[in-house]
């Protein structure tokens, strides 16, 4: 079996989202149910949570079954009745990708991309399924090359800060390429760049619901560093259409999904400022350690192999995600 062979396209009908309680796992859920699929959601809710999937709540396509994927497997009598009926695909996303969540969590973290991604190739393969694998831009580290293609092999330190992070979801890859190879596994790997939208945690430490809540609380906005160091920011609407449509075409990946526009952290942190007519000032905070300089990535694979590209500008999800965030507050005071 070669690494690059495709397999044919598939048609979901039933498919296992493991951490489909997350930010973007219940945003996917959804997606499949809205296409049709039953859809079975793993997840231990450690950084998730069920109110995510409210939105599904009453509607019989979705089974939500709470389980450690890297501590019980598929073998719990609860996932294993869920799965009864069959599976064509997994995607898998459960792992902490804050990361004030992975800092937090570091040996949960290595766990489920080492353990727990065994357990959803062995799942995979059970079933026939195909497997898709909710890799990282972080695997590319800390990148001398820019933008990243899915070439590059990355400059990551595996003993810093953020290795139990970059380095277990390198290790999924490296699995997953194992499984695919020795037992012709049908996988695919994706690589997601800086996603954002609603449903993040106003206390996940990532930079876009960060600066919303310092924002709207009239607080100082904590750029670290000069602000120079750049992301790319995509929507999550955007992504999700990006996995659908990975994980439907048969494609090996390893695939760039993210939105190429790039800007500076300072200029994140303006922006958001201004979309909340916030009277917020810019205060400036140590930089974490191996905090990559610059991030960008290079989409041409997505757009030519799947025809995907983002859709939604900058302005238009942040105001979006303002809202949300400015809703969410409104209910609970
Ligand atoms: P998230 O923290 O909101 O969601 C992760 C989900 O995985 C949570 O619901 C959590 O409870 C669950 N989980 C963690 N460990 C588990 C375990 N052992 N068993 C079962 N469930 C477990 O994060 P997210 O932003 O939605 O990210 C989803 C996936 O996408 C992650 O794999 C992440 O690495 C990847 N990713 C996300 C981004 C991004 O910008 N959002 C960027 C790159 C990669
Ligand atoms: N960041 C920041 N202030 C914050 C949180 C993050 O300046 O309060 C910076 C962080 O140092 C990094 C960028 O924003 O340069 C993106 O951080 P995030 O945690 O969102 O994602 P990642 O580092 O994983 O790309």
């Amino acid at each position: 079996m070669s690494s690059q062979t495709y397999f044919p396209r598939v048609s979901v009908t039933r498919a296992v989202v493991t951490g489909g309680a997350g930010f973007v796992g219940s945003r996917l859920c959804e997606a499949l149910v809205d296409s049709g699929a039953e859809v079975v959601c793993v997840d231990n809710l450690l950084t998730g949570a069920i109110e995510n999937l409210g939105a599904l709540r009453g509607r019989g396509a979705l089974r939500f079954v709470r389980s450690d994927i890297a501590e019980d497997g598929f073998t719990s009598p609860a996932v294993r009745a869920a799965l009864r009926p069959g599976v064509d695909l997994v995607m898998h996303l459960a792992s902490p990708a804050s990361p004030v969540d992975y800092l937090e969590h570091p040996l949960e973290t290595l766990d489920v991309g080492s353990r727990g991604t065994r357990a959803a190739l062995d799942l995979a393969q059970e079933h026939g399924a195909r497997l898709v694998l909710a890799s990282t831009s972080e695997v590319y580290g800390d990148p001398q090359v820019h933008p990243q293609r899915e070439e590059y092999w990355g400059n990551v330190s595996s003993v810093g800060p953020r290795s139990v992070y970059d380095e277990s979801k390198r290790f999924a890859e490296a699995l997953v390429s194992g499984y695919r190879r020795t037992l012709g596994t049908d996988t695919g790997i994706v690589r997601i760049f800086n996603t954002y939208g609603p449903r993040m945690r106003e206390h996940d430490g990532r930079v876009v619901p960060t600066f919303i809540r310092q924002a709207l609380a009239g607080e100082p906005l904590t750029v670290a560093g000069d602000g120079s160091q750049t992301r790319s920011l995509c929507y999550v609407d955007d992504m999700v259409a990006g996995l659908l449509a990975f994980a439907r075409s048969g494609h090996p990946g390893p695939m760039n999904l993210g939105n190429p526009h790039e800007l500076t952290v300072r200029r994140i942190a303006e922006d958001v400022i201004d979309a909340t007519g916030s009277r917020s000032r810019i205060d400036h905070i140590e930089r974490p350690v191996d905090d990559p300089g610059m991030r960008c990535p290079d989409i041409t694979l997505a757009r030519t192999e799947l025809g995907w590209e983002p859709g939604v500008t900058w302005p238009d999800g942040l105001s979006r995600t303002v809202g949300w965030f400015r809703r969410r507050g409104q209910e609970a005071a």
